[in-house]
């Protein structure tokens, strides 16, 4: 409970049961007023926590059994820096969902950033578990032109339908640079697991092709 001197109003703190049912005469160690206290009935929580006590003057001359209030607990400490924690988490939890929902346009601006959504798994790559196998290239007569005519099978060894995308030719000479890029339609848009489909593309190739590559087009 809390006692106040009625001469210089310093307050304090005592145990309640120091005062007894009866009350008690206390003395104020700041100005030595001396008055009787009694116990209070059903008072409030104190609010403020002195930090000194009064003597309480007893007839026998035991110890001063008045007491200070027990400090207030401050266990808030600890609390700031988990919610900082929860905070930053649900920001990133925040950016990822984001990314993942604007994906399409952040590819469509950086290309680059294709291959990072790819290494996370969130999209396959275009042709992805789709194979190009006995590749085959011969030279043929096309409007009095030489034209090259490669050919081959697509496989999807996936092991479920997938989607063929469009196809890329590549032609580099013997130091690897390329000397020509070019597009063609897959003969079927879908091919079901297992499924093998043979295409053909042509090309006039260009002086010094030394190369010829069939791949999926990554732009798809
Ligand atoms: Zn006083």
């Amino acid at each position: 409970m809390i006692i106040t001197c009625p001469e210089c109003e310093t307050r304090y703190g005592v145990d309640a049961a120091a005062i007894g049912a009866s009350g008690r005469t206390v003395r104020c160690s700041r100005c030595s007023h001396s008055w009787v206290e009694y116990q209070p009935d059903n008072l409030p929580p104190p609010r403020e926590v002195p930090t000194s006590s009064p003597r309480l003057d007893s007839g026998r001359r035991s110890r001063p059994a008045g007491t200070n209030l027990p400090a207030l607990p401050r266990d808030k400490k600890s609390k700031a820096p988990a919610i900082l924690w929860f905070l930053v988490i649900l920001t990133l939890v925040g950016m990822i969902a984001a990314a993942i929902v604007k994906r399409d346009m952040i590819m469509e601006r950086l290309p680059g950033s294709t291959t990072v959504f790819e290494a996370l798994g969130l999209i396959p790559p275009p042709g992805a578990g789709l194979a190009i196998e006995n590749q085959r290239i011969k030279a043929v007569q096309k409007g009095g032109k030489q034209v090259v005519r490669i050919e081959g099978d697509i496989v999807n060894v996936s092991g479920k339908a997938a989607l063929v995308p469009t196809m890329l030719g590549i032609i580099r000479d013997k130091t690897g640079k390329v000397l020509k890029r070019w597009r063609f339609k897959p003969p079927l848009p879908k091919l079901l697991n297992k499924e093998r489909i043979g295409f053909a593309t042509e090309v006039l190739p260009p002086k010094g092709s030394e190369t010829y590559i069939i791949t999926f087009d990554q732009r798809n």
